[in-house]
């Protein structure tokens, strides 16, 4: 029983996975993010950003929380904001699926949409927008989940220890995607000092992250694109390269495929983050032995993508139901 809804940020279980990993050695698990009360692992970061602000003073009575993103660190912040009474003002770019700003107003916050396809350093870019937000508005405070450093130690704090004492301490190998790298980062060293664990980034392909050039791909919500005319181009701070031992790289057809067979063979239907990430697991631990546990991270749901990565006429005219090579129906117009 929880006494309040932000209880029920954290805690999730580990769930193995049966058909998928057929004619693997290791157990693999999937660390349920999306059982978080907000629907993802992002909870976790925007609960404890809010708490560490508060802590230090920089958020408090009639404080307003305000940020850049447009996916779940939005609705964490937004439902953490409302239950402890603070305004919220998530900006995103109006390139947003429509539910998502959708889902971000109905926990309360004010959306304020920007264009999407700005450079880094565009003034209106998502990210300097929120910062100039946060500096005019009275009690404003900016959440900065690429460089709050509460961002991961959420995960040192609960991520880690959660997969420590669910495994045994048996876990020997830890694999998440990267989007500001919290998850990794945090987790990662934590799980580090517990035990020889071996930490795996996964990455799409294209992206910039794990040494793509930064073109652009489809799974939402992970790694990095760069516009074509950005200059500068910070490496996010929460993005610790020295904690991964290596970061895998998979295309988008393999995480397609992957949503799919999670979906259909594992009742698990996630997110194309998720299916990134198991695809990268799958892969490291085709190298691993039977005493080898390899835990992943499956950030959010699959509900949200439903006319995406699980609809087959999306599949289609993008090309992920063909075999590779194929032509076939690419060009059936609809
Ligand atoms: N998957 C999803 C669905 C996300 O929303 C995010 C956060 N952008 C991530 C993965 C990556 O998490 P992190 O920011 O901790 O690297």
């Amino acid at each position: 029983m929880h006494e309040s809804v932000l209880d029920a940020i954290g805690a999730t279980p580990l769930i193995r996975l049966r058909r998928v990993t057929e004619g693997l050695a290791p157990r693999v698990y999937v660390k349920a993010e999306w059982q978080n009360a907000g629907g993802s692992v992002k909870d976790r970061a925007a609960l404890a950003m809010v708490r560490a602000a508060e802590r230090s003073g920089a958020l408090g009575p009639g404080g307003v929380i305000v940020e850049g993103t447009s996916g779940n660190t939005g609705i964490g912040l937004a439902l953490v904001g409302g239950v402890l009474g603070y305004r919220t003002i998530i900006v995103v770019p109006d390139t947003t699926a429509a539910e998502k700003v959708a889902a971000l107003r109905a926990y309360g916050a004010e959306v304020v949409l920007t264009p999407g396809g700005l450079t880094r350093e565009d003034p209106r870019h998502v990210t300097n927008l929120a910062a100039r937000i946060a500096d005019g508005t009275p009690g404003g405070w900016l959440a900065d989940q690429y460089g709050n450093p509460a961002n991961p130690q959420a995960h040192r704090d609960t991520t880690a220890p959660e997969i420590w004492e669910q495994t045994g301490g048996a876990v020997t190998c830890f694999v998440a995607a990267i989007g500001t790298g919290g998850t990794l980062s945090g987790t990662g060293a934590a799980l580090k000092e517990r035990g020889p664990v071996r930490v795996v980034g996964v990455d799409p392909l294209t992206s910039a992250y794990g040494g793509g050039d930064g073109s652009p791909y489809y799974v939402e919500a992970i790694g990095h694109y760069r516009h074509p005319d950005t200059v500068d181009d910070p490496w996010p701070a929460n993005w610790d390269r020295a904690v991964a031992d290596e970061v895998v790289r998979v295309d988008d057809r393999t995480t397609m495929a992957t949503a799919r067979r999670l979906a259909r063979e594992e009742g698990l239907l996630l997110g194309g983050s998720s299916a990134t990430a198991v695809a990268g697991a799958l892969r490291v631990a085709a190298d691993l032995g039977p005493d080898d546990v390899v835990v992943v991270v499956a950030p959010d749901s699959g509900r949200a993508y439903l006319s995406k990565y699980h609809d087959d006429g999306w599949l289609r005219r993008l090309g992920f139901l063909e075999e590779p090579g194929s032509v076939g129906e690419l060009d059936v117009a609809d």
